[in-house]
């Protein structure tokens, strides 16, 4: 049964919209970084971003993301 909270409840729902919308507006970003593909990169034996050895072009996920992340951010700044 659905009682006369409704007044309240609306506006809890709107202030909880701002917030997803702040939320998924980062997720987005978050997202897009992650998605991101690498440029294909080939593995060196050495971390593309610490150059640590390691079999693979990344020695963890860290080191991915990280050198993603600053990929795409020359990559923004290159096209401002
Ligand atoms: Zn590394």
């Amino acid at each position: 049964m659905i009682g006369g909270g409704l007044g309240w409840r609306q506006k809890g729902i709107m202030a909880d919209e701002v917030d997803r919308a702040n939320d998924l507006a980062q997720t987005m970003v978050e997202m897009a970084l992650k998605a991101s593909p690498a440029p294909s990169l080939k593995k060196i034996g050495r971390c593309h971003n610490c150059e640590e050895p390691t079999s693979e072009a990344f020695c963890c996920p860290e080191c991915r993301d990280d050198f993603e992340k600053r990929n795409r951010a020359l990559r923004i700044a290159g096209r401002l």
